[in-house]
């Protein structure tokens, strides 16, 4: 188990779960709360954590239907539920975020039967605000046999190629498969001189809305309006400032990723990787997140532990994405004390455009990072037993 001291109040953790909470009685001496049913302190969130409702907000405001049916058949490892809550629990980000449930996919063209065999592929921007990382667009590729999605953020809409790029290097490394199709509308972002001719040599056949039919149009379309629905599901029920709308939209696509949809036996992830993903590390979105800078990369009479907020989660290196307002970036970390009884936003972090003070979006927690920062609460891990 491990501990920490934030002020007048102690944490102590239990495999990164938070399972006991106390407060400062004298100098040196703490009460710790042993939650009883009806208290509401942070020792009862231990056992609130599994719950449908924490588990709806957690994936990104999915359905509970099929949050419900991944646990019954086993779909992801790390999902636990109770039985006996009612699924209609109100969500309060879902009333803006989601005003309707869509419905179950229909595909009416034939489906692929391998990985890779046809990428459905859609651009979406300007959006209002500028990200974090300077974007204001955003391109979404979905592969049709496994559901896999993948979200690149751009600057300007001419990147497309490279992102598409790259997707065929992945997917031929880590499944052994080449893209065959790639399916997209008839923007300029798409045809154009440099991708008709990088297609042409890699003999990949590109499908525009003049060759198929508009009622297969949707697939790309309905990618991107489930992830835009649950990135605002999840900022209007934490009062995210709207230049993270692309910390939102990743996490989603992260979290869609791990989700089987409609009446699918299996998750995206498991289709890509054959085995179940894990989802037992997924917090809550703008849940209050400290970093704890290790005893290597901190210079003496450094703090230990720097706050923030929850925003994402890293495909490759594992590690949590965690906004601090104190140097207004986004940090990567995978050592982390995740407080989801305080999930939202503070006020004072506006909807000013994001870039007006910053330029990048991701920096190393362990390096220039806590020469920048104020600290207004003393802060130290202990382990114990
Ligand atoms: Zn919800």
């Amino acid at each position: 188990m491990e501990g920490s001291f934030v002020g007048n109040k102690c944490f102590f953790y239990h495999k990164g779960q938070l399972v006991l909470t106390g407060e400062r009685a004298a100098k040196t001496m703490y009460y710790l709360k042993i939650g009883s049913k009806d208290s509401k302190d942070f020792a009862n969130s231990a056992q609130r954590i599994d719950s449908l409702l924490i588990w709806h907000q957690r994936l990104g405001h999915a359905d509970s239907r099929n949050i419900r049916r991944m646990f019954t058949m086993n779909l992801v490892e790390g999902l636990k539920l109770g039985t006996t809550e009612s699924d209609n629990r109100i969500s309060p980000g879902c009333a803006k975020g989601k005003m309707h449930r869509l419905p179950f996919q229909i595909s009416t063209s034939p489906k692929a039967d391998h990985i890779a065999e046809r990428i459905h592929s859609n651009v979406c921007g300007p959006m209002s605000y500028t990200s974090l990382g300077g974007a204001s667009y955003f391109v979404i590729f979905k592969d049709e046999f496994s559901g896999w999605i993948v979200i690149n953020f751009m600057k300007m809409k001419s990147e497309v190629l490279i992102h598409l790029q790259s997707l065929f290097a992945f997917l031929k490394n880590q499944t052994g498969y080449t893209i065959q199709t790639i399916r997209t509308d008839n923007g300029t972002e798409y045809v154009n001189v440099a991708l008709s001719k990088w297609t042409t040599e890699m003999g990949i056949r590109h499908e525009t809305s003049v060759i198929y039919t508009p009622e297969q149009n949707g697939t790309s379309e309905r990618t991107n309006r489930t992830i835009m629905e649950s990135a605002k599901s999840m900022m209007f029920s934490s009062n995210a400032p709207l230049w993270l709308w692309a910390e939102a939209a990743g996490y989603s696509t992260y979290i869609r990723n791990r989700i089987a949809s409609g009446q699918k036996k299996l998750t995206p992830f498991e289709v890509l990787h054959n085995r179940k993903p894990n989802v037992s590390h997924i917090k809550t979105f703008g849940s209050k997140t400290f970093v704890h800078i290790s005893d290597v990369k901190r210079k003496k009479l450094e703090p230990k532990c720097i706050e923030g907020y929850l925003v994402g989660y890293c495909e490759s290196t594992k590690g949590y994405r965690v906004y601090i307002p104190d140097i207004k970036k986004v940090i990567i970390s995978r050592d982390v004390i995740i407080d989801e009884s305080v999930v939202g936003f503070n006020a004072s972090l506006t909807n000013k455009s994001a870039t007006d003070s910053f330029v990048s979006s991701v920096m190393d927690p362990f390096t220039e990072l806590v020469n920048y920062i104020h600290y207004s609460s003393l802060m130290h891990r202990v382990t114990i037993l």
